[in-house]
């Protein structure tokens, strides 16, 4: 058997909210890098589907779903047994983080998610408006946490692949790109050091840029949504609006773009939803490519996390925004759903490893505007190397759960750091930990911008002033 790198030990009780592709993926993680006892873990789920993994470990399970009025009495014990510390690993879905972060701060416990979710209902309340029912919105509700109570237990928010490793990956490219320019870089430690670094190397915008070609043994059956991850959660986000991070460079807002009315204002929204908006980005298996603007909670934390204020003002602030194209199953699922008014299919599957043919899930962020034009580092991860580096996931899989123990590991050794975004953590430990799980990691420069080889079979309007403006980069 492998030797693994115990990266920390932890001796209280661990809890685990829910058991999917996610949670089962990051089991095998956690027992080979952290010291801890097994029979001191609960995993809770209203599902059971995949229980047989824990009872052969001797890990407890609760069979059931954590509810607004059920989770205090249901975690408390658990959290508290045994007098050590206790740890809360979110990767459910319908269960609301703040309210959870809320929890372990009373009871000193360490908490990570992967992204902030709230109790069920929110994402399709038409009650709401469009603005609350965004990202910034869900955001906000965990950064009021944060600013009502600063410090405590640390409780790491959104870290996974997306939100969560990328933000990491921003950095090093940063880095990457002001050695390749001779552009005295240092070692940045503080926001503003970051947001500096950003400005003087003339970043104007950022695209998580993600090229899913995982291919399933068998295509997808009519009225079957198939992804590569939560169906549950991609449906979810796909109805939200599109949002972006909105970058100083930017010129007139889309005439569908429209601002918050509270909050840090570092992020506008579509008036349409992310699963119906497209815009045109570059990875290095693709190329150009349309791919999705779906809402997700780096595009808002890394824009606000990078920005450079002067007297209380924006003066420097890179444009931030998703553009996913998922597996091509999960395409198809869109379409599918997006022509039925966005009722999602009766049925759903995620592809686990073993109905995957082949590719690789290449997942990077894409650094636009600067000296050498574009810049993507990212990991380009095989089904292949998925399945020789770790059992019960696929390649997307690997790429969130080992960004969940990335975060777990440094919760442990930073237990007192209050509620953490992944761009305000050690970068170069957590892609330590993670970086044996991703496959190749790579940066490749490009010359592509979102005007090339636009205009020549029907006019555009095109803004040839900044090749980086947003409207170019709209698929209309
Ligand atoms: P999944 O749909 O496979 O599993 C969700 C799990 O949550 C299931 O075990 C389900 O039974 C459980 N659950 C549902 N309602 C619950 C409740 N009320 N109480 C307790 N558990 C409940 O999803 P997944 O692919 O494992 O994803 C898990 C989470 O991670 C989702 O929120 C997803 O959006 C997020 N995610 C984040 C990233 C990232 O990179 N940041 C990537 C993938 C997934």
């Amino acid at each position: 058997m492998a030797e693994w790198t115990q990266h920390a030990q932890f001796d209280g009780p661990i809890v685990m909210v829910g058991f999917g592709s996610i949670g089962k993926g990051v089991l095998p993680l956690i027992e080979r890098h952290l010291g801890f006892n097994k029979a001191r873990m609960t995993v809770i789920a209203p599902d059971d589907k995949d229980r047989a993994l824990l009872d052969e470990r001797g890990i407890a399970f609760r069979h059931m779903g954590l509810t607004v009025d059920n989770y205090v009495e249901e975690l408390r014990p658990l959290l508290t047994a045994g007098g050590h510390q206790g740890f809360l690993v979110n990767l459910s879905v319908d269960v609301s983080s703040v309210a959870l972060v809320q929890l372990c701060r009373d009871l000193g416990a360490l908490y990570i998610d992967t992204v902030v979710e709230p109790w069920p209902g929110f994402y399709t309340d038409t009650r709401l408006t469009v603005s609350q029912r965004s990202n910034y919105a869900l955001r906000e509700t965990m950064m009021d946490a944060k600013r009502a109570h600063p410090g405590g237990s640390t409780a790491v928010t959104t870290c996974g692949a997306n939100p969560g490793m990328v933000s990491w990956f921003v950095k090093q490219a940063l880095l990457d790109i002001a050695e390749a320019t001779g552009t005295p870089a240092g070692e940045p430690r503080t926001r503003e050091d970051w947001g500096g670094l950003a400005r003087e190397l003339g970043i104007k915008g950022i695209h998580i840029a993600e090229r899913d070609t995982q291919r399933a043994k068998i295509p997808k059956p009519r009225g079957v949504f198939v992804n590569t991850w939560s169906v549950e959660g991609f449906v979810s986000e796909g109805l939200q609006p599109a949002e972006l991070g909105w970058g100083t460079h930017e010129g007139d807002l889309p005439p569908e773009g429209r601002r918050h009315d509270f909050g840090p204002d570092c992020a506008i929204y579509l008036m349409r939803p992310g699963a119906g908006t497209r815009v045109r980005s570059w990875t290095p298996t693709a190329g150009p490519q349309h791919a999705f603007l779906v809402t997700h909670n780096e595009s808002i934390s890394i824009a606000d996390y990078f920005t450079v204020s002067e007297n209380g003002k924006p003066v420097y602030r890179p444009t931030c925004h998703y553009a996913y194209h998922p597996a091509d199953d999960a395409v198809l699922s869109l379409h599918e759903m997006a022509g039925a008014q966005w009722v999602r299919q009766p049925a759903w599957h995620i592809l686990g490893e073993g109905d995957i043919l082949d590719g690789i899930d290449e997942l990077g962020v894409l650094l636009y505007g600067h000296a050498k034009n574009a810049y993507w580092y990212g990991s380009q991860l095989s089904i292949e190397d998925t399945r020789a580096l770790a059992p019960y996931q696929n390649a997307t899989g690997l790429q969130v759960t080992s960004a969940v123990l990335a975060g777990m590991v440094w919760a442990i050794e930073n237990p007192e750091r209050g509620i953490v975004e992944a761009d305000e953590m050690d970068f170069r430990r957590c892609l330590e930990v993670q970086m044996p799980y991703l496959g190749p990691v790579v940066g490749v420069y490009t010359d592509w911008t979102p005007l090339q080889d636009r205009g020549g079979l029907f006019p555009e309007e095109l803004d040839r002033t900044d090749p980086w403006r947003f409207s170019n980069v709209l698929v209309r």
